[in-house]
């Protein structure tokens, strides 16, 4: 009996231990790991959109795009800001993008410069280009966010939202600048810009009003509200470009 009972302790000690040993090699450090969209999120780059190629076929020339940041496209500051907070305070930030990866050092680059610390193709920036299924475009940027086991994900699109919801990555809508909102409503709560509401778009302008003073987005995600007064050119006119970039 009192071999028994000391058998009995000696087997609980080593499935205690055994249980705090798994336990320690498994506890997660406090360093937070944060995506971040880049276009509209990151660089106000409507320009670049508006002045880019395009083939015979209507696709974007992404090499032509991706070397243009630098000239055209405006760091949006308070995104920066957060950024940098992230970075500074020893987070790992990230960025994804679903343009395609044509020419990327450059923006590797330019980024670098923006935020201030080494931004890297394949390291902290990737590319995730949307894929085509039965005719519609669908993201690619919950692989990654994946790949990457990212706790939050800082985004200005539906799409964005989507992906960070497939990956079990916390959304945060970034409050895109009005002018974006005009240039890429297809792909902002629907589509706000129609005058008649749809089945398949049921938010106008007015629900978007609605949900930014509810802090809440379409999915139930958080709403980050950037105030950003955006470009001076934004006062001037500029001409329509296709709704199948921006994200
Ligand atoms: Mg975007």
């Amino acid at each position: 009996m009192k071999i028994n009972t000391h058998k009995t302790f000696l087997i609980n000690i080593i499935l205690v231990t055994g249980i705090l040993v798994s336990g320690i090699s498994f506890a997660q450090p406090g360093i937070m790991k944060i995506g971040f969209d880049i276009d509209d999120t990151v660089l106000y780059s409507r320009y670049v959109f508006q002045d880019a190629p395009r083939d015979k076929n209507n696709h974007l020339d992404f090499g032509w795009v991706n070397s243009r940041d630098r000239e055209l496209s405006i760091p949006i500051a308070p995104t920066i800001t957060l950024v940098r907070y992230f970075h500074l305070n020893g987070h790992e930030v990230y960025f994804i993008t679903a343009r395609s990866g044509e020419n990327g050092h450059f923006v590797a680059e330019y980024l670098s410069d923006v935020v201030g610390f080494d931004v890297k193709e394949g390291i902290n920036l990737f590319f995730s280009p949307k894929e085509k299924i039965d005719g519609n475009k669908f993201t690619t940027k919950h692989k990654v966010m994946k790949y990457l086991d990212l706790d939050m994900y800082y985004g200005d699109s539906d799409s964005d939202i989507m992906a960070a919801i497939k990956a079990d990555v916390y959304p945060i809508r970034i409050v895109r600048h009005h002018s974006s909102v005009k240039q890429y409503s297809s792909n902002y709560f629907g589509n706000t810009l129609l005058k008649d509401k749809s089945i398949k778009t049921p938010f106008n302008s007015h629900d978007l009003k609605l949900f930014y003073d509810a802090n809440v987005g379409m999915f139930g995600e958080s709403i980050y509200p950037i105030l950003w007064d955006g470009p001076e050119e934004d006062k001037v006119e500029r001409s329509k470009i296709p709704t199948d970039v921006g994200d």
